[in-house]
């Protein structure tokens, strides 16, 4: 029995399509997950548009942010059952012996591999999993915000693990994507005063950002991060990556305070990082997530104190995956969610 699923064939632009392919064969440490929905990431346009910067084996289903219900389970696996409602993880494979993942760091094991680009993903109806990756989704908690779990881990990886947050911070969001989007909603759970900066082009994403309590500027936010004591901002959070932006957070920042990088950009910088020496600045990468971050952004999922609702633009079926892409593309709605047939 094959089913629909949305694969990206080749390293060239545009090079997307739906392809019709069997039902996975499990080994005895994984499960097989029916996909209620699956989110459509950024990384997903980026290999779609080819202006990726990490290795996809071609060819590959897209798709890493998903949930649904487990339908059959490896000899080994237990602590599962059949029609469990799940969550999973993305680093499909990781080395167990690598020291990184020795430490529950096994996000940084450089030999990991994520679902939809190292391994087959979830925009398609069946997907197999190793059962490590999997956490419990509560019955009050519907697939299509459970499956937005993925990037709400990242953001709180970004905001909570890797930046140093105090009541009363001052914030500065840089890019208003889905993953800026998440990082300013949980700076306001940690009682951060938040903005989020974008383009003129970025003024609807902006009016959703501002649905989670934060200021919303177009351009220039220097007014904004010097309103308080004409120092600068507390934390810089780059969710755009783009050259340009680690150089407007260098100059939003306070002297001594936190600049953390999410948003990739290939591009080289061509401009001098004295002011991170000047100003005694920390810039801090953040990459994934792991177990414990998880569990926790569940459980605010589950407790309504993160909502996903207002960030999802809609949901289409996945034969229907050129739409929602390219909606998402064009900024238009700041997450695509999608629904297997
Ligand atoms: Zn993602």
């Amino acid at each position: 029995m094959k089913s629909a699923a949305v694969v990206n064939y080749a390293p060239e632009k545009g090079s997307v399509e739906i392809r019709e392919i069997e039902r996975p064969k499990i080994g005895d440490d994984d499960v097989l997950l029916e996909v209620a929905n699956v989110g459509v990431c950024g990384s997903d346009l980026h290999q779609w548009t080819a202006d990726h910067s990490w290795p996809v084996n071609y060819p590959v289903v897209l798709g890493h942010e998903f949930g649904g219900h487990i339908i059959e389970l490896g000899s080994r696996v237990s602590g599962w059952r059949e029609g469990d409602r799940v969550v999973s993880e993305t680093a499909a494979v990781i080395d167990p012996q690598n020291p990184m993942t020795r430490r529950g760091l096994y996000n940084l094991d450089p030999t990991r591999k994520g679902f939809g680009y190292g391994v087959n993903g979830a925009m398609t109806r069946y997907v197999r999993v190793p059962a490590r990756c999997l956490h419990h989704v509560p019955d009050q908690l519907a697939f299509e915000q459970a499956c937005l779990t993925e990037p709400c881990c990242v953001a709180f990886n970004a905001v909570v693990e890797n930046s140093r947050l105090k009541p009363g911070d001052r914030v500065i969001v840089l890019g208003p994507g889905t993953i800026g989007i998440l990082c300013a909603a949980v700076a306001k759970l940690c009682g951060a005063d938040v903005a989020v900066v974008g383009l003129e082009a970025d003024r609807h994403r902006l009016s959703i950002a501002e649905q989670y309590g934060c200021t919303a500027i177009v351009g220039d936010a220097t007014e904004w991060a010097k309103k308080v004591d004409g120092l600068g901002a507390d934390c810089v959070i780059d969710a755009a990556g783009t050259s340009i932006t680690l150089k407007i957070a260098m100059q939003l920042v306070r002297p001594n305070g936190h600049i953390t990088k999410v948003g990739w950009g290939p591009q080289p910088l061509n401009f001098s990082l004295d002011p991170l020496v000047q100003k005694n600045v920390t810039l801090q990468g953040s990459f994934s997530h792991n177990w414990p971050i998880w569990e926790r952004v569940i459980s605010l999922l589950a407790s309504g104190q993160l909502d996903v609702k207002p960030i999802i633009g809609g949901v289409w079926s996945i034969t229907d995956w050129h739409e929602a892409f390219e909606k998402m593309h064009r900024g238009d709605v700041v997450k695509s969610v999608l629904k297997p047939l």
